[in-house]
């Protein structure tokens, strides 16, 4: 098995722009590739000779030479030789005026002078190709931008910072040690290779898989505050479901980052809820209806409920149960999510109450809230409740990504089929393929054993310019 990065042959010179679309105080563009350098000299044009100077800011005219030189922008260039740069390889970066038009015009310009126009996430996946990056910090990159609350920007800068990579190579590298250990039982049997008592082997692959584990026990905690978790406020008109939406916006933090996967049928807002960002959807409320345009939202609100975590029903305490009501009941047990019953309009005298609700929703969670008066602490308490219990991973690296969580619960399925040949004395043969499929499984975090499959795959969720 190879330990090396895969290898793929990275030879042209790739440019994008690295600012995010719009109007802004400056727009950068960025080339990368060992032509970064002469490409641009193509088009900026600066006072003195020769070429400038590694990582010095040179204020340079942009001009099209297809256009009698004419002038396009007045720019920055940034010159980072390789390997000192963020892909490693050489890269330039011109940062000129922030507008569309003029970035748009700048970036055509380097790729008429020879420059490829970069795919999604190609900076990075050079970065990681190089060996400035592991796979899992270049990941890291991704999500660092894309943070939505403060909690998912500090794993993101963690990890970028090469904490969980850390901690994974280390357990790698003992499993490599453990491995070798047992291959050289195997290939020198004639020979005098002391084999390593069982109850320390056992011992060791105890000690491994409590060290993935210890990890793992904070990846729910971890994926929930990067992926968020969605609320889909549902019940009959007037119980005050927009009010709650409102209400709840209003005392916490709003997060102004769009989480992924937010559909946009439905009005959505998320707020930052003990750091895990929580999308709540307003639906039209689940109601059966002839009416066209009602029936558009009644769809639209089922289908926020299948797209859903969490269900929270609200029914109006002022009043007994109506029909609309027992459809919206109806609508959340056939979801069959998590649900939440919010008995609300508590400030109100009270026709209704938990004794009303029992059962309707097998395994809901009943409370009291009023929109009106912000009380929402019971409302809270069950969105704690459902979240679940899990608690930040301490001083452990966090794992904040499905495709992490589940190569951790792989590794230590293989090295448990280790543990359990060694407790039925197998021969050394059979405890070894579970340790490889381990370091299989950890290589795909951190990179070292990452298909070119797994890697477009993961590069292509990029954002161009990245
Ligand atoms: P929706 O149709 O379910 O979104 O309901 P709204 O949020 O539009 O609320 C319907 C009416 O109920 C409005 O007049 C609200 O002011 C009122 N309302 C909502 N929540 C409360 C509450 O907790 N207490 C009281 N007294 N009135 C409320």
């Amino acid at each position: 098995m190879s330990d090396e990065s895969p290898a793929k042959v990275v030879s042209d010179t790739i440019a994008a722009i690295a600012t995010p679309p719009g109007v802004g105080g400056i727009g950068v563009l960025r080339v990368s590739g060992p032509d970064a350098l002469d490409i641009c000299l193509r088009i900026v044009r600066r006072p003195g000779r020769g070429r400038p100077r590694a990582r010095h800011a040179h204020l340079v005219r942009v001009v099209d030479p297809a256009q009698d030189e004419r002038l396009v922008d007045e720019a920055l260039l940034l010159y980072m030789p390789a390997p000192h740069s963020f892909t490693g390889e050489d890269v330039v970066e011109l940062q000129g005026h922030g507008g569309p038009l003029v970035v748009r015009t700048v970036l055509d310009l380097l790729l008429q002078a020879g420059a490829r126009l970069a795919q999604a996430g190609e900076f990075s996946l050079r970065a990681f190709l190089n060996g400035r990056l592991d796979l899992a910090q270049a990941e890291a990159v991704a999500d660092l931008v894309a943070a939505p609350t403060p909690e998912a920007l500090a794993v993101a800068v963690d990890q970028l910072a090469g904490r969980l990579s850390g901690a994974l190579r280390g357990i790698r590298r003992d499993c490599l040690d453990l491995l070798a250990q047992m291959e050289a039982e195997i290939d020198f049997v004639d020979d005098d290779v002391p084999p390593m008592p069982r109850v320390k082997v056992a011992a060791t692959l105890d000690d491994l898989d409590a060290r993935l584990n210890a990890i793992l026990a904070g990846a729910d905690r971890g994926i929930l505050q990067r992926h968020g978790i969605r609320v889909a406020i549902v019940g009959s008109p007037n119980v005050g479901k927009s009010s709650l939406l409102n209400a709840l916006l209003a005392t916490e933090r709003a997060i102004v980052t769009d989480v992924p996967g937010t559909t946009r049928d439905v009005l959505e807002e998320s707020f930052d809820f003990d750091g895990v960002p929580v999308v709540l959807s307003d639906t039209a409320g689940i109601r059966q209806t002839d009416d066209l345009v009602e029936r558009l939202g009644v769809e639209r609100s089922a289908q926020a409920l299948t797209v859903s975590d969490i269900a929270l029903l609200v029914l109006d305490a002022s009043r007994p149960l109506i029909e609309a009501d027992h459809e919206a009941l109806r609508g959340v047990r056939e979801a069959a999510k998590p649900s939440i019953l919010t008995l609300n309009k508590r400030d109100l005298p009270r026709a209704l109450g938990r004794a009303d609700v029992a059962g309707l929703v097998p395994g809901a969670i009943t409370c009291h809230t009023s929109a009106t008066t912000s009380d929402l602490s019971e409302l809270y308490a069950a969105l704690r409740e459902t979240i679940g219990g899990t608690t930040p991973n301490g001083d452990l690296a966090t794992v904040a990504s499905v495709r992490h969580k589940q190569a951790l619960l792989h590794a230590s399925e293989e090295l448990q089929g280790s543990r359990r040949a060694v407790a039925e004395d197998l021969p050394a043969d059979f405890v070894t393929v579970g340790l490889q499929g381990a370091v299989r499984a950890l290589g795909e975090i951190t990179g070292e054993s990452a298909t070119e499959d797994l890697l477009d795959t993961i590069f292509a969720k990029f954002c161009i310019g990245k």
